[in-house]
């Protein structure tokens, strides 16, 4: 593979070391009858393993300078097209007859789109994210939980405490409700920084979620809802009484069996669900 130079927009840090891929990978543990869908498949670290072991693989990667290099990787050489779209995707024949790569933005790609059927089995998503990217990228997994089985992701480790982080500590906060509202999540591996060439600045670590079926906490207007946590964490310092009070009003929340006069981070992914659907039951025209 040429030499390719990492790019810092793209999130680049690549992982080289072999035994912390073979964790990863055993940790992912793909099997033959199930569709992965990898982010960022950068120089293929990942990629080579996840090839040989699933039925179907499709591949999302934003840099046009890793395309060439990767389907070369994958036997795609010969058909490879240089002058071909961006958003063009490459079928793998060969070795990896199931590989297919994206040249995509993942924050706009529909991955349910990947799906062959409604019927067909739901994608394990799986990806090194880049962390520049990181926060928006999850949400953007949330809103499309209803066709993926789970994620395995590796993130700053900061990022992963506070996805994991229960109510009352000091890094509970808006990730933290959004994710645990929709699937549960489970820390898994932390990677040091030398795994990664070049090294980031930080400490990563792997974070394991799936999408619950049902929601344990209903919610009936997830727009509404997630506009209620961002408020409720957008001033933490404050009470919910002042933070929420251009949403709703005291009574409301007190309705519901919750203090006005405590702070978002004491209340529970139950107590957000509960709060946003009391309030948005009280949304739009009075009926007369
Ligand atoms: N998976 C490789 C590895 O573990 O060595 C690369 C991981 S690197 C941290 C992140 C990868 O995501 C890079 O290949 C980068 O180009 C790609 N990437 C960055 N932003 C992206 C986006 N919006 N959509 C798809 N891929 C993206």
């Amino acid at each position: 593979m040429n030499e390719h130079h990492p790019r810092k927009r793209f999130g680049q840090n690549f992982l080289h070391d072999p035994g912390v891929i073979q964790r990863i990978l055993d940790t992912i543990s793909a099997q033959p009858d199930q569709h992965v869908v990898e982010i960022g498949p950068g120089q293929g670290a990942l990629t080579t393993g996840l090839s040989s072991a699933v039925g179907r693989l499709d591949a999302i990667e934003i840099d046009r300078d890793l395309i060439g290099p990767l389907a070369k990787r994958f036997g795609i050489d010969s058909t490879f097209d240089l002058d071909a779209p961006e958003g063009a995707t490459f079928t793998s024949a060969g070795e990896h007859p199931c590989l297919r790569i994206h040249n995509v933005d993942a924050l706009t790609f529909d991955l349910c789109s990947l799906r062959s059927a409604p019927a067909a089995p739901r994608l394990r998503v799986v990806g090194n994210l880049p962390y520049n990217i990181s926060t928006p990228l999850l949400f953007r997994f949330l809103e499309q939980a209803d066709c993926i089985e789970d994620l395995h992701l590796m993130l700053q480790k900061e990022v992963v405490d506070r996805i994991v982080a229960p109510p009352g500590t000091k890094v509970y906060g808006r990730l933290s409700v959004m994710v645990q509202s929709y699937c549960s999540a489970e820390r898994l591996l932390t990677v040091s920084a030398g795994a990664f060439r070049p090294p980031p600045k930080v400490n990563s670590a792997i974070v394991r979620l799936r999408p619950y079926r049902p929601l344990p906490y209903p919610i009936a207007d997830p727009a509404w809802h997630a506009q209620v946590v961002a408020a409720a964490f957008g001033q933490r310092r404050k009470t919910l009484r002042n933070s929420l009070s251009s949403l709703m009003t005291a009574d409301q929340i007190a309705a519901v069996d919750i203090d006005p006069g405590t702070r978002a981070e004491r209340l529970s992914v139950a107590d957000f669900a509960k709060l946003a659907n009391a309030s948005a039951a009280c949304i739009g025209p009075e009926i007369p």
